[in-house]
């Protein structure tokens, strides 16, 4: 539970005020630790697994010369998967400039640069994107990984994101991406005794702090369409506030911005799914994370990847 002792100290830990900028900071200040230190990690298993998946979905839905964008890019984690996928170009926009000035540099080092790229230092979700682009530029492909639920503090956010994804998408064009499993969130939560706000284990925690120390308020969790915000800590990656992403609402926001869903899986789902093709259960084995039936993470590890659910729209 989450009074367990392995337990970062809520008291000790940095805090964060839900302003867009204070996102940026977070994500600006986690230094750039190179591939060396990033293997030394606690969750090295984890961050292979949650990259596995970026890469089926990558792997399922885009094609070769394709125009992309990736919203909310950070350092640039899936350029060579954008290379491999052997796209045209790719439309790259983040709110934290120092993240996205060490993708620029990774970008003028990629060994495969076999597409062109542009960036953009913007908050997405209360800025429109398409004023920026060249007119007649359209997308194939728009990807969010890891980055949707911040959009959900509010409905205007949600649809200056949504809108962001879908002016320049073709029709029959893809959006895809990968975010916290609001659902699986919230039955845990109701798992955990009595006035219980939070759950975890040592390498994360989510956390209601806003929530009042009554069970009746414990039991609103989840109903709220907008600012549902919980404290999320994943050792070595992130601390910081997020919002869970109301998925009826979500889904029928998408529905007016003209975005019909087509796949929808929690991650332990897909790892069953996916690793039963063969391709990709031959790619997971060469980055280390499977030996055999189960993958091989830590227990702490697997849990932490049930956190996270991964989807498709298509442009209707
Ligand atoms: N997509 C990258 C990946 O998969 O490696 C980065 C994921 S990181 C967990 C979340 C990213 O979302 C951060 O880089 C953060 O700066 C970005 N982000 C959060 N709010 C944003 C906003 N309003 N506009 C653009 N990017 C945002």
């Amino acid at each position: 539970g989450f009074e367990h002792q392995d337990q970062p100290n809520k008291a000790q830990r940095p805090r964060y005020d839900s302003t867009p900028s204070s996102v940026a900071q977070h994500y600006n200040e986690r230094p750039d630790v190179g591939a060396v230190k990033r293997k030394e990690s606690k969750i090295i298993r984890l961050r292979s697994f949650n990259n596995w998946v970026k890469s089926v979905l990558i792997h399922r839905y885009v094609r070769p010369n394709q125009n992309v964008f990736d919203m909310g890019c950070g350092k640039g984690g899936d350029l060579i998967k954008w290379a491999k996928a052997r796209i045209h170009h790719l439309v790259a926009a983040d709110i934290a400039d120092v993240s996205l000035e060490q993708m620029q540099s990774r970008y003028k080092t990629l060994r495969d640069r076999s597409f062109t790229a542009e960036f953009y230092a913007m908050d997405c979700y209360q800025e429109l994107i398409a004023p920026k682009l060249r007119p007649d530029l359209q997308f194939d492909t728009v990807s969010m990984q890891f980055c949707l639920h911040y959009a959900f503090e509010n409905e205007k956010k949600a649809r200056i994101m949504l809108q962001n994804v879908s002016s320049r998408l073709r029709s029959g064009g893809m959006f895809i991406g990968t975010m916290p499993d609001s659902n699986w969130i919230v039955k845990r939560v109701r798992q955990e005794p009595p006035r219980s706000f939070g759950f975890g284990n040592s390498i994360y925690s989510i956390t209601f702090d806003d929530i009042q120390d009554t069970d009746d308020d414990r039991k609103k969790i989840g109903f709220s369409t907008y600012g549902c915000k919980y404290m999320f800590h994943l050792v070595d990656a992130v601390d910081c506030p997020e919002y869970l992403v109301h998925w009826p609402t979500f889904e029928r926001l998408a529905g007016e911005y003209g975005l019909k869903l087509k796949f929808k899986e929690n991650f332990h789902d897909f790892y069953t799914s996916a690793s039963k093709e063969e391709e990709h259960s031959r790619l997971l084995s060469r980055i280390g994370v499977i030996g055999g039936q189960a993958p091989e993470m830590t227990e702490e590890e697997w849990e932490a990847a049930g956190i996270y659910l991964a989807f498709a729209f298509e442009k209707k």
